[in-house]
């Protein structure tokens, strides 16, 4: 039913293999551009989040997608979610894929987050980040959090 993730700290990720599939369709499709979006959860305990739910933004600029990140669009739908449980789901982080390269995030990726974690349009301190690498065949995920202007990486568990 579900992948799991796990960091140093003992914090689990825990994604359904339905939302996972869905994000590899989205990387596939647009392969070799590189694609992303955000994703929405809650927390399970104080250390699990359960991913719930992925969105895209509408349309894509070449790799400029970060800055569709608070488009009207992504506001709108986070804030319909967040009516419509009740508050208990919320804003995690961002997803994005790697084209011929590995899952490890750039400088551009670790500044972006930096700046997610600053935004008053978040309400989260440590933004999860997914990067799934795909090279026209196999997927490869990985998850970081930040934490103290660092990603942190997160190991998957069987
Ligand atoms: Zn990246």
């Amino acid at each position: 039913m579900y992948r799991r993730y796990i960091n140093s700290d003992g914090l689990v990720i825990m994604l359904p293999y339905q939302i996972f599939e869905e994000i590899k369709v989205q990387v596939a499709k647009f392969y070799p551009v590189e694609c992303g979006g955000i994703f929405v959860g809650k927390l399970l305990d104080n250390n699990s989040v359960l991913i719930v739910e992925i969105m895209m933004p509408e349309k894509f600029k070449s790799n400029r997608f970060w800055f569709y990140r608070i488009s009207a669009f992504l506001n709108n739908w986070l804030s319909n979610v967040f009516k419509r449980n009740n508050g208990e789901v919320m804003y995690l982080g961002e997803w994005h894929s790697h084209c011929d390269a590995p899952p490890y995030p750039s400088k551009k990726d670790l500044g972006s987050m930096i700046r997610i974690a600053q935004s008053e349009n978040v309400r989260i301190q440590t933004p999860l980040m997914l990067i799934v690498a795909y090279d026209g065949k196999n997927y490869n995920e990985q998850f970081y959090i930040l934490f103290e202007n660092k990603l942190i990486q997160y190991a998957k568990q069987d």
